[in-house]
């Protein structure tokens, strides 16, 4: 019989409505109590670590689930993570960097809808949780929602109150689940594979270090440089949120550069991404892109997610004293199918 735990975060699908709207306050036992026996021959033990809408959700809280997962790893066959959508893309993508060749699936879930709603997404999205974290073959850090499962690193929230919340970004989904049955597409050893087989790789690591100090910089037309010295000095890296196939504005770029020049390229991060959704940056493409590229050390998220490439960052500068040859070959190392086109490209 699989032995799952369920780690209760809040999250809508364990709020209730108040005068001043939903708030995550359900215990994780009132949680459980709306579940139907669905999974008859799992035994499940329910593990609540905080009561917190996701918006709340800071890196000490990464650290607590992660310990969680740790702690509790050698005495379970899979876990599940309850948790509010609003952020769990960044968490997702957190715990693909910090838990590393898992053995074993560390599923999240959550749900657009309160559980003790009458209509509700909650439920099936638990059940389908659970049942997909007590297969033998599930494996990994993933989002499963709305029937998709999605790789920790590849997960987006993309829409704020229908079902379907979360898309994979620029990799397939990994699987589905309807009625109870898992149809896997992608059969990769970072998501399948028969639980306790490393596949010749060294069981899971835990890593508890990361540098919260990365600041996400998204341009938009007009912005004024003043703030981007004030940015170098607060954070350790910068990801610049940039436009298309990625360049670098005109009226940023005296600013911009003036303050790179005063680092080396390990002392401060630089990174540069798109806010286009799908198919990455290329910043080699126009002279805004190869304006940084030719001119200073930095490195370029290409088909990642944002979500993973500040993780990734934060995962990266987590450790002090790292090269610059260390940080861009680390970068570019794919991690759970993070990134497809790596440094060669
Ligand atoms: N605001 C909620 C949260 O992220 C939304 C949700 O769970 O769907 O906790």
């Amino acid at each position: 019989m699989a032995k799952i735990l369920i780690l209760t975060t809040g999250g809508t699908i364990a709020s209730v409505q108040s005068p001043d709207g939903l708030i995550p306050s359900m215990t994780s036992e009132e949680l459980m109590s709306f579940m139907p026996a669905v999974c008859g021959d799992i035994d499940l033990d329910i593990l609540p670590l905080f009561h917190i809408d996701s918006t709340d959700m800071q890196p000490e809280h990464w650290m607590k689930i992660l310990r969680a997962v740790r702690d509790n790893y050698e005495k379970y066959d899979g876990f599940v993570i309850c948790h509010g959508t609003d952020t769990m893309a960044y968490t997702a993508a957190v715990l693909s960097y910090l838990i590393r060749d898992p053995d074993k699936p560390i599923v999240l879930t959550g749900a657009q809808k309160p559980i003790g709603f009458e209509i509700t997404d909650a439920k099936s999205n638990l059940s389908d949780s659970i049942l997909y974290a007590a297969d033998p073959m599930s494996r990994g850090v993933q989002i499963v929602f709305a029937g998709k499962v999605i790789a920790g690193t590849r997960a987006r929230k993309v829409r704020s109150m229908s079902y379907a919340a979360f898309a994979s970004i620029n990799l397939p989904e990994i699987a589905q689940i309807n009625s109870g049955h898992i149809i896997r597409y992608l059969t990769d050893s970072a998501f399948c594979g028969k639980r306790g087989a490393a596949g010749g790789k060294d069981p899971a690591r835990f890593c508890e270090t990361l540098d919260p100090k990365v600041f996400l910089m998204k341009l938009t037309p007009g912005q004024m440089p003043e703030l981007i010295p004030e940015i170098f000095r607060l954070y350790d890296a910068v990801l610049i949120e940039s436009f298309g196939a990625g360049g670098i504005p005109d009226s940023l770029q005296k600013t911009l550069f003036a303050e790179m020049k005063k680092y080396r390229p390990e002392e401060k991060v630089i990174a540069v991404a798109t806010q286009v959704t799908y198919e990455g940056s290329r910043l080699e493409t126009y002279e805004v892109g190869r304006r940084i590229a030719d001119s200073f050390q930095i490195l370029e998220a290409k088909d990642m997610t944002l979500e993973a490439a500040m993780a990734k960052l934060m995962w990266i500068l987590g450790e002090k004293g790292r090269s610059w040859e260390e940080i861009r070959e680390m970068f570019y190392t794919p991690v759970a199918r993070d990134i497809l086109t790596g440094e060669q490209d």
